[in-house]
């Protein structure tokens, strides 16, 4: 492992222990084998004044909630070390007390709560502590052939045996460093869970980390008698990932997003053939329980039945290991291994997903490593039960608040690089949705984010409307709700005069390519969650004008496939609607030239043009958003075939 300590940089740091702390927590936050998504802490012990000149004896710990690759000074929490060195010496205390106690301990009421390990790194006589996950250590501490090495490979180390964190984890440390089995040490190996260093500088005890994590690896390579298995990805199989989805979604109880890893690795590790059973011995480090369940599931080819199978599987574990104060969780799995596609990790939200495929990467190349040095030996149902019910963990969780009214759903919004369909497709995320945003401008790229997808397609082309569904599919794992907004207007034009190629491209983009985004949409919508399609018509369609025949058309035609779609549709739960709205002004393609020319042809002024409906309001492409949302979201879902119109009121149309 690389040694990432600058001189340079450390020395403009010089003198201020907490800036220097702040300095090597980012260097240990930067390397994922060492710490995943908030894993980890460290701590530094200072001297500060108190209001009243006095000097305070204070612990510098890793707050929770916050990240090492980020943490900030004001991500450490002060507390005092005269109150956890007497906390630390009771017989007893249970975890909430611990909380509590540690609350009342900070310097500044302000401050995030301190890690669960702030007594651990307390009862460490040294100025500067570093804790790590790291994976290599735990394939060694796991497994026989590792575990036969370690006292040898780490005669400066003490090794302990595995204790739930919290209050027993810090006793456990207190009574070694009180029966001198810490003096001479570089630091603690920590059976199942990872390793402390300790130094009286910041650059020695991150130095012993990388040393000892180096070192770790090395023996590994020396001892492993097989390597990970390496694959190639294969073609995606894009119903059954958006079979698997919903559900996933229904045993979760809410939609789900997918992030699929197939790269070599995760490809490779699901073509094992001993898969199913080390991939569910157990996870790699006890905290990842929380985030993970205990297991995966696996799945190979039937997985509607696999994915039942591994819910009664959890409810069982859950009556193994609970007593009365528990209530059972969701009984989805967090993660799959599918055989020779590789690994699915579901999220409520991209986040979550996202730092689900992390830790399950990491737990599939580490069991492989253990499984190389005689067999992966995780941490028992029992104790990682523990911790995945552990109440002040439970509680974390449930404090989530309410969820966004279209959470973990998925969204294409056709014309989103601008205007109406760029507003659509912001107010969809806005609302939880994940979004892939097609447009045949090629600034849609930059609508790619965490929780978006921008595609340039030529919505003319069959074979881009193909690929653009199953891309949404690949990245995000389904395809619930369509917003088919994108269209082409010709104006000033009698029929006449009319040019047949026009007539025929209009007809394209604002018909037959909706039709066809549905013809390859709707399998997947069928096995989507609270599917629904929304057609952007036209005022047009009601009252129509001399001089736009193609556009009126089209959008008559789409009217009327929107009505035909909802009959065939319904069956499956898939709802169509349509809206009509009247021209919106505040669009690029509204110029103040355009503007004022439209005005005068009728007469006006351009407010009295821009408000010419019943009720004299300006139809904005905010209020399209809205309503776009509102009838692909809960509040319309027994409503379908209907046709909404978005325009201040026509008396043509009333
Ligand atoms: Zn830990």
């Amino acid at each position: 492992m690389k040694n990432l300590w600058s001189d340079k940089e450390a020395a403009a740091l010089e003198g201020d222990d907490l800036a220097l702390r702040v300095y090597t927590s980012r260097l240990l936050g930067q390397e994922p084998s060492l710490v995943l998504h908030g894993g980890g802490n460290t701590s530094v012990k200072s001297t500060v004044k108190d209001i009243f000149g006095n000097d305070v004896e204070t612990l510098f710990i890793k707050g929770s909630g916050w990240d090492l690759k980020t943490i900030e000074k004001e991500g450490f929490s002060p507390v005092r070390m005269d109150a956890c060195l007497k906390l630390s010496a009771l017989e007893t205390l249970n975890d909430f007390e611990m909380v509590k106690q540690l609350r009342v301990a900070l310097l500044d009421p302000a401050a995030p709560n301190g890690s669960i390990e702030t007594l651990v790194h307390a009862s460490i006589p040294y100025k500067f502590v570093d804790h790590t996950h790291a994976d290599s250590v735990v394939v060694l501490t796991n497994s026989p052939e590792g575990k036969a090495k370690l006292q040898q490979t780490f005669p400066d180390f003490l090794i302990l045996p595995y204790v739930m964190p919290g209050f027993d984890l810090a006793k456990q440390f207190d009574n070694a460093v009180k029966s001198a089995q810490l003096d001479g040490k570089k630091g603690v190996i920590l059976s199942g869970h990872g390793i402390f260093t300790f130094a009286e500088n910041a650059k020695d005890s991150y130095d012993r980390m990388i040393d000892a994590v180096t070192k770790a690896e090395e023996l590994i390579s020396e001892l492993r008698t097989s390597d990970r298995v390496i694959s190639v990805a294969k073609s995606v199989d894009h119903l059954a990932l958006a079979k698997i989805r919903k559900k996933v979604s229904d045993l979760r109880g809410t939609a789900v997003t997918v992030k699929m890893d197939n790269t070599p690795e995760a490809v490779g590790y699901s073509e094992r053939s001993d898969i199913a059973d080390i991939a569910t011995r157990g996870t790699l480090t006890p905290d990842h329980s929380i985030r993970t369940k205990r297991i995966p599931a696996v799945i190979n080819g039937k997985a509607e039945e696999q994915l039942d199978a591994y819910a009664e599987s959890y409810r069982q574990y859950f009556a193994e290991n609970s007593t009365d104060e528990h209530t059972i969780l969701d009984q989805a799995p967090r993660w799959a291994v599918w055989k020779e596609q590789g690994i699915l990790s579901f999220g409520a939200t991209r986040k979550e997903a996202s730092q689900i495929s992390d830790i399950a990467h990491h737990t599939a190349n580490s069991i492989q490593d253990a499984e190389s040095l005689g067999g992966w030996q995780p941490l028992s149902s029992k104790e990682l039960f523990d911790i995945e019910y552990w109440e002040l963990e439970q509680r974390k969780l449930k404090k989530g608040g309410s969820k966004p009214m279209l959470q973990g759903q998925i969204a294409i919004v056709t014309g989103a690089a601008a205007g109406i369909g760029r507003k659509c497709a912001e107010d969809l995320m806005s609302h939880g949705a994940l979004v892939v945003g097609i447009d045949i401008s090629p600034s849609i790229e930059s609508f790619t984010g965490p929780n978006s997808l921008g595609l340039v397609c030529d919505i003319g082309k069959e074979d881009q409307l193909k690929s653009v569904v199953e891309k949404t599919v690949e990245t995000f794992g389904g395809l619930d709700l369509i917003i088919c907004n994108a269209g082409i207007f010709t104006a000033g034009e009698y029929v006449e005069d009319l040019d047949s190629n026009k007539w025929d491209l209009t007809l394209r983009i604002n018909l037959t390519a909706n039709q066809l985004l549905v013809k390859y949409a709707a399998p997947y919508l069928k096995e989507g969650i609270e599917p629904a399609v929304l057609f952007v018509g036209s005022r047009n369609v009601g009252a129509p004008g001399p001089g736009a025949a193609a556009y009126s058309v089209s959008k008559a035609g789409l009217t009327q496939l929107a009505r035909v779609l909802a009959m065939e549709l319904a069956p499956s739960g898939v709802r169509v609607n349509v809206i009509h709205p009247d021209a919106v002004f505040d669009t690029d393609l509204w110029t103040p030239e355009a503007l004022a020319r439209s005005a005068e042809r009728y007469g006006m002024t351009v407010e009295q043009y821009k408000t010419r409906n019943l009720l004299s309001t300006e139809i904005k492409s905010t209020d399209i958003a809205e309503m776009c949302t509102a009838l692909v979201g809960p509040l319309f879902n027994k409503t379908t075939g209907a046709q909404i119109p978005v325009d201040g009121g026509n008396d043509r149309i009333i």
